[in-house]
């Protein structure tokens, strides 16, 4: 298979928004896209993005985890970035509607679709820099994936980072490219220096989240996890991992979490940490590294709460458990 998210279905479902309204959505080749050299989204990052999955259960039916979750997070980013407003139930029949017109390429579990919609400002105004994009172009594209922990299970290396942030405080929540870029140079810098496979971003002691996964903290029969602001992104594998750690009878606790307390905390022997985000689902945290020293987080291995809360969560997106949050929206 080939590395996630490079083998794209050629064909993609495209809207456009022009003179105040939405264009009806058609199929499209993937591998290409008109636009202006002068696009909006080209000088001034007026782009939001989404990623969730479609699964395929053993009866060959095909559904989406909590697509509508996601449609409404994409809307929100679209207006905080003064994006033309999203219209939620188009963009839902887009994603539904190509993930059923490719329904056969969905893998068996552990493997997926994943799915990317996507929102940019195409209007070709180069004097825009204080101006909303009038036009936009919204389109979905798919990609099956395999199991993103295939044989390997070795816990991830993450820099506790205090100076800088991943992203200007009011824009955490925005799920856009812009954020990324800004996190990018720093991760790479942390990969060299440390050998880190992520930074857990942590401005002024108080800890945020990692360049693209939020951050989870377990240690005897609580959770704890920063509570939503603007400068996180709002995970919907947060919010359903903090759901079914609830079922499993942890107390969950969404609060301020300081590298103090999680320093001193994570030497504790059952002490675990883990990532969570679509890709990946809960992918767990084996060593923090802070002023140069290396802490090791309980035992160093995927710790077995993290373990649990990850089985059940495939469980259910697989269909091998009841989904009674009724999270899986059936495409065909
Ligand atoms: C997408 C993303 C996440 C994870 O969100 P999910 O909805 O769980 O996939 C976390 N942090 C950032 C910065 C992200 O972009």
């Amino acid at each position: 298979m080939a590395a996630f998210g490079k083998n794209i279905l050629p064909e993609m479902v495209i809207a456009s928004f022009e003179n105040g309204q939405w264009n009806e959505p058609v199929f499209a080749p993937s591998d290409r896209l008109e636009l202006h050299p002068g696009a909006h989204v080209l000088h001034y990052s007026s782009t939001c993005f989404e990623g969730l999955k479609a699964f395929r259960h053993k009866d060959g039916s095909v559904f989406i985890f909590r697509p509508d979750a996601n449609v409404k997070r994409m809307a929100q980013s679209s207006r905080l970035l003064r994006l033309p407003e999203v219209n939620e139930d188009q963009l839902f029949k887009m994603i539904t509607d190509l993930v059923a017109r490719f329904a056969d390429d969905v893998p068996l579990p552990p493997g997926s679709m994943y799915i990317r919609p996507v929102h940019i400002g195409s209007e070709a105004a180069i004097g825009a820099a204080a101006s909303p994009s009038a036009s936009s172009l919204l389109y979905v594209l798919v990609s099956p994936v395999g199991d993103y922990f295939s044989g390997d299970s070795a816990t991830l290396r993450i820099l506790l980072k205090e100076d800088g942030m991943r992203s200007a405080p009011h824009m955490g929540m925005v799920k856009s490219g812009g954020n990324y870029a800004s996190a990018l140079g720093p991760i790479l810098d942390a990969k060299a220096q440390y050998q880190a496979d992520q930074i857990l971003f942590c401005p002024d002691g108080h800890v945020q989240e990692t360049g693209a996964a939020n951050f989870i903290f377990i240690q005897g029969n609580e959770l704890l996890t920063k509570s939503l602001d603007t400068s996180i992104l709002h995970g919907v594998t947060r919010d359903s991992i903090l759901t079914l750690a609830k079922d499993c009878g942890l107390q969950v606790v969404e609060k301020d979490l300081t590298v103090d307390e999680l320093l001193e905390r994570s030497a504790r022997p059952d002490a675990e940490a883990a990532l969570s985000g679509t890709a990946a689902a809960l992918a767990p945290v084996g060593t923090f590294i802070h002023n140069d020293k290396e802490y090791t987080i309980g035992s160093g291995q995927t710790g077995e709460k993290t373990r649990q809360l990850r089985q059940r969560l495939c469980a259910i997106q697989s269909g091998e458990v009841e989904d009674k949050h009724h999270w899986l929206k059936k495409v065909n």
